[in-house]
């Protein structure tokens, strides 16, 4: 728990500044382009964006979210990922101390986000960040106070196996695929990184609430049950919301059926 307000503006700066590298992460991997090199560029006029101009949330505003150069209009997205950064940055710094375990927790939200936002963007999600996900969680097990490297390994298998017979399932009933494969990989990602208990709360809660979306999407579209949702975004803030929840609520859960 940090109160030192110098230090929370700095975390929050700190993370303004991943939002922002989140956004061209979510632009440039599904397109396969370098996410280091080149700069940002107006993807209207092509005009590169001025250092200045590139100062998260602050230079939507004074800009008033128009490119400088073109007149073109900036998605509010831009901003918004740049304070999901700053404020994720600043709420898993409020659960976990700042050491190695704070930058990991905070590292896979950020990825968490990207994965979420390119997968309602382009139905996708690439396997250049959960195939290297799943080998890091296993990784991480051995620096997170709170997961063993035993708990990983049975995350990984479960969440990869739930989804996996989901998916079979709905191919054998349904005849088409329901399920894509980049949320199996997802998932069991979300299992190395969270262990056996994270990856059911994130199952369950993503279900309930994809399902509800879902059929609030089906009901107000005239394609009916065709209407596909992405369950990506769905795992990614149930994952999230594990991580700020998690802990606590599984020690109250346990303190529960203890009387
Ligand atoms: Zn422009």
């Amino acid at each position: 728990m940090i109160t030192d307000p110098w230090l929370e503006a700095a975390l929050f700066i700190f993370g303004l500044c991943i939002g922002s590298f989140m956004n061209v992460c979510i632009h440039r991997i599904p397109r396969n382009e370098s996410i280091v090199r080149p700069g940002s560029k107006c993807p209207s006029c092509n005009h590169a964006i001025r250092f200045s101009d590139n100062i998260p949330i602050l230079s939507y505003t004074l800009l008033k979210g128009h490119c400088r150069d073109c007149g073109h209009k900036i998605s509010l997205r831009y901003p918004v990922v740049e304070l999901l950064g700053g404020l994720l940055s600043l709420s898993i710094s409020a659960k976990y101390p700042l050491s190695l375990e704070w930058f990991i927790y905070y590292a896979v939200s950020a990825a968490l986000v990207v994965i979420a936002f390119i997968d309602i963007d382009h139905r996708i999600i690439p396997d250049h960040l959960t195939l290297p996900g799943i080998v890091l969680g296993f990784g991480a097990s051995f620096i997170l106070p709170e997961l063993t490297p035993l708990d990983s390994l049975i995350g990984a298998i479960l969440g990869g196996s739930i989804l996996l017979s989901v998916g079979l399932l709905y191919y054998a009933v349904a005849k088409r695929e329901g399920m894509g494969g980049g949320d199996i990989k997802l998932l069991t990602m979300i299992g190395a990184f969270l262990g056996w208990k994270g990856v059911l709360f994130t199952i369950v809660v993503a279900s309930f609430v994809g399902s509800v979306t879902g059929a609030i999407v089906m009901l107000k579209s005239d394609k009916g049950m065709k209407t596909a949702v992405p369950f990506g975004p769905f795992l990614s803030i149930s994952a999230i919301a594990f991580i700020h929840l998690g802990p606590d609520l599984v020690s109250w859960y346990l303190n529960l059926n203890r009387y």
